[in-house]
């Protein structure tokens, strides 16, 4: 049965017609049994509009068309026509990046200025991923032993892609973008918070003439939807995003069903160093882009700072200043502010209960600390120093505008705190020295090491975690790669 497409109106004056099905097959369908997710404004608190939402039945649905595709319309073109589809595409929502940044502001809560480059990323990355599609090249051995030995890189096959609130339409673009250009085929579900942008995006793969089947799109449970994903025995590869419990339910289950590959991007709790010769001016922005873009949704935010003792008492007042200057809280539509809104009451209450524990603990707030605004899930952007390495606001991660701040002296005590984690996502370091630099990069222990910058990601530039924040890489060659399976061809002259 086809769904409804709605007309909504976004807070600065857009005017579109939201799609509210599930895309399984180019069409816009309701879901199996009639259930429904009701999408809020996280700015407001307010219900904007009911998508459908998905069932076991409508997944598996979707993974067979998904797997007719594969096999007549997607891994057998010309990978130059997957490519000339992926940048009609790109272009489509270049043309409508205003919109479709105004969309993701009004879904998932975050300021309108960060989500322009959110689009901007996902546009980018898809046009850089349609350049991948007609390399997938492999390697001839000489083994000289009389015979004459290649490899040729292979799509897996269909592909599960599972995907967190945060950045709905960046991580959208991320798990998309390699697997098409590869040649897979894929079902997606988008975190049931956030489906919006994921919907419009699918609506512009149907006007850019991406084929029936190669991109399904299903709003729904995780335990509904995105288990059938995972043990589906038809799909060879599950991309997850997420929380690390539900990661680690994952890599079990797509081992017991079939062996599935897999990737996990995890969560974190990254350390981000400031060293005695930082430039203070330099560092105080990138302290905040490490922990307060996206009102610290990132899962790679820089939420613990180690300071050495040297620039400690120089930096506190300084960048409790910098932050009650700079980052703004308020309407994600207001262009002036930095932080919207935290994306869902759950979040917003585990965020609250988390600056309670910290008080309790007994941390000194130095600037923050409450929530803010009559509606909507505002939190202040909150400094916590003198804490202890055992803290719970210091080992576990909040995913919120929350920090610590820690002192040390020497670089190996600070690179020992800074490694004394379950988490190995992102770090980063501020100094202008570059011995320290690069010393210190070669001793931490996480996926990303950030210099003089934090919260920088670039298309051709891979992002990954170690530990317990998962495996496999986002972005660049390493993600293109990670959606094919190598094949040896060994031939006897
Ligand atoms: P979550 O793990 O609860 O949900 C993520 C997605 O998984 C959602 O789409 C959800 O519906 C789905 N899901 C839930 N249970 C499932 C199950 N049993 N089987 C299959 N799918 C299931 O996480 P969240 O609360 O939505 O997101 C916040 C967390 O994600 C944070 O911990 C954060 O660190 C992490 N995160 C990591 C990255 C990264 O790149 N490493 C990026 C963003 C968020």
């Amino acid at each position: 049965v086809k769904a409804d497409f709605v007309k909504l109106t976004t807070p600065n004056g857009f005017t579109y017609e939201q799609p509210t099905g599930l895309f399984i097959n180019n069409e816009f369908i309701k879901s199996h049994n009639g259930d429904t997710i009701a999408v809020e404004d996280p700015s407001t608190g307010q219900k904007l509009l009911d998508v459908q939402s998905g069932t076991k039945e409508d997944a598996e649905y979707a993974v067979e068309c998904a797997d007719k595709a594969f096999n007549s319309s997607w891994s057998t073109v010309d990978p130059k026509e997957r490519a000339r589809k992926m940048l009609k595409l790109a272009d489509l929502m270049e043309e409508r990046k205003e919109l479709m940044a105004s969309i993701e502001s009004m879904d998932n809560g975050k300021a309108l200025r960060l989500a322009r480059g959110d689009v901007g990323v996902a546009i980018d990355f898809i046009r850089s991923s349609a350049g991948l599609a007609d390399k997938l090249d492999g390697r001839s051995i000489d083994t000289g032993d009389g015979y004459v030995n290649y490899t040729v890189r292979e799509p897996v096959g269909v592909c599960g892609q599972i995907i967190p609130w945060n950045f709905p339409l960046m991580m959208l673009s991320w798990k998309i973008a390699p697997a098409m250009a590869a040649g897979n085929t894929l079902v997606l579900k988008p975190a049931s918070p956030t489906p919006l942008n994921a919907l419009f995006f699918a609506s512009l793969c149907q006007e850019a003439g991406i084929p029936a089947g190669v991109v399904n799109i299903i709003p729904g449970p995780g335990r509904g939807v995105g288990e059938t994903l995972t043990t589906h025995p038809k799909i060879r590869k599950i991309a997850f995003t997420g929380s690390t419990g539900t990661g680690k339910g994952i890599a079990v289950k797509a081992a017991q069903s079939n062996l599935k590959k897999v990737t996990l991007e995890l969560g974190g709790k990254s350390a981000h160093m400031v060293f005695n010769d930082a430039n203070l001016e330099k560092t105080l922005p990138n302290l905040v882009s490490g922990i307060f873009l996206n009102a610290g949704q990132i899962c790679s935010s820089g939420s613990r700072i180690y300071v050495q003792e040297g620039i400690y008492d120089r930096l506190l007042p300084a960048f409790k200043k910098y932050v009650e200057e700079t980052v703004t809280v308020g309407s994600p539509f207001d262009e002036k502010n930095f932080q919207g809104a935290i994306n869902n009451k759950m979040q917003y209450d585990t965020i609250m209960s988390y600056i309670n524990v910290g008080k309790e603990e007994g941390a000194k707030v130095l600037t923050g600390g409450e929530s803010v605004g009559e509606n909507g899930y505002f939190v202040k952007p909150t400094i916590f120093y003198d804490v202890h390495e055992d803290m719970r606001i210091v080992k576990e991660e909040i995913f919120g505008p929350v920090v610590t701040i820690s002192k040390f002296k020497s670089i190996e005590d600070g690179v020992a705190m800074a490694n004394d984690s379950e988490f190995g996502l992102g770090s980063g370091i501020q100094t202008e020295n570059l011995s320290t630099a690069l010393k210190v990069s070669k001793m931490l222990k996480a996926g990303t090491v950030w210099i003089n910058t934090y919260n920088d990601f670039h298309s051709s530039v891979p992002f990954g975690g170690c530990k317990q924040s998962g495996y496999g890489r986002e972005m660049g060659v390493e993600a293109f790669e990670a959606y094919t399976s190598v094949k040896a061809v060994r031939i006897k002259l």
